[in-house]
């Protein structure tokens, strides 16, 4: 009998977010430096077979559901025939993508044959002028192009996924809700994280790189989510329902007569207690939360000839030191730690 991957805390971790690349075609603002990214050289990325081996090495363990991500996982070769082979693996039951859309129009509906169920796009304002300031460069057109196609292909709904920053403002919000009632799509905002050096945003304006605030500290100077949230309020009449499937700790509403959704994703460390996923790296590193320092290096046992059996065993001691919550001391010794990737494109998001 197989263990499964069951930490410390009794949580049984079965949801995998799995980046399978750290490039993208965009730069965003809370994601990027904006003097460019040093990308990871090819060799270190792991292959095509090997992301397949720990896939099904890690569903043997309990792993049922696979979200995709990157960078931009539209621009990792071979991307529609890769999601075909995760989703053949034994054990896979729920397989997702989120993405910049950028490449959706072309590659929505091929996703949806390779067994892709939800798609989320991330889009942080409806004007296409400030969403190319806040993408340094992106195309909303093609991006809403994109989700067209996906929504013709099948997926319903789309959801979108807007970070609250600084940046957002209430027109910003009122488009977003609006989209919602008239659309079959889920709209999402986000808290923003901390895990990025965001020195590069500040309140009201676009572009303007001076902070000494550091870390996350200026990205909720404007509105906080829960400000987001009691502007929603104040407009429209929101009642509580459960939303779109999914797996991450989001409260959904719905307008009376709105077609889709409108949820809010709270950085709260009180949803850490149901969590239940881990992160693979592009370049195969196995990581518990976003918070901490722990990694696993899968590529290096992989690389250097360990069996699944082992690596399995190393797999189901290294889980126990998945931390509490994210505010917990996640100094463990002998967890292999290596190092906090600064960016978000680097895990996943
Ligand atoms: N390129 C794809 C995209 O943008 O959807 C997938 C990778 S991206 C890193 C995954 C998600 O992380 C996106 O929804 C993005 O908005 C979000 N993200 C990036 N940086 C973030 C931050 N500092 N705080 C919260 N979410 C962030
Ligand atoms: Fe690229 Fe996604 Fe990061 Fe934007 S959020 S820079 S699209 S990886």
């Amino acid at each position: 009998m197989v263990e499964k991957l069951v930490d410390s805390y009794k949580r049984e971790i079965d949801y995998l977010r799995l980046s399978v690349t750290d490039r993208c075609n965009l730069r965003c603002i809370y994601c990027m430096p904006e003097e460019g990214i040093k990308i990871i050289n090819r060799k270190e990325l792991l292959t095509f077979e090997e992301v397949i081996r720990v896939t099904r090495i890690l569903s043997d363990l309990g792993i049922k559901k696979v979200r995709i991500t990157g960078g931009e996982p539209l621009l990792r070769e071979d991307i529609i025939r890769l999601i075909g082979e995760i989703g053949k693996t034994n054990g896979i039951e729920d397989l997702s993508l989120t993405t910049n859309g950028t490449l959706l129009s072309k590659y929505a509906e091929p996703l949806y044959r390779a067994g892709i169920k939800r798609i989320n796009v991330s889009i942080d304002s409806l004007d296409p002028q400030k969403f190319k300031a806040i993408t340094r460069g992106g195309d909303l057109k093609q991006v809403l192009d994109g989700i067209y196609k996906a929504i013709v292909a099948g997926f319903a709904p789309v959801k979108i996924n807007v970070v609250v920053t600084d940046l957002l403002d209430k027109k910003d919000i009122l488009d977003f809700v609006k989209l919602a009632v008239e659309n079959f799509i889920s709209v999402r905002f986000i808290e923003s994280m901390p895990a990025v050096d965001l020195n590069n945003v500040e309140c009201g304006k676009i572009g303007i790189i001076k902070s000494d605030a550091g870390l996350n500290k200026n990205l909720s100077g404007g509105y906080s989510i829960y400000k987001v949230l009691s502007i929603v309020k104040k407009n429209w009449s929101l009642y509580k329902t459960d939303g779109p499937i999914g797996y991450g700790p989001s409260e959904y509403y719905k307008i009376k007569g709105s077609r889709g959704t409108i949820g809010f994703i709270f950085n709260n460390k009180a949803h850490c207690k149901n969590c239940n996923r881990i992160r693979l790296t592009p370049e195969g590193s196995i990581k518990l939360c976003l918070f901490s320092s722990c990694e696993f290096d899968i590529k290096a046992e992989i690389r250097s000839g360990v069996s699944d059996v082992d690596i399995k065993k190393k797999l189901v001691d290294f889980i126990k030191t998945k931390p509490e919550n994210r505010d917990a001391n996640n100094d463990y010794k002998n967890c292999g730690s290596i190092k906090i990737p600064n960016y978000m494109y680097q895990i996943g998001g």
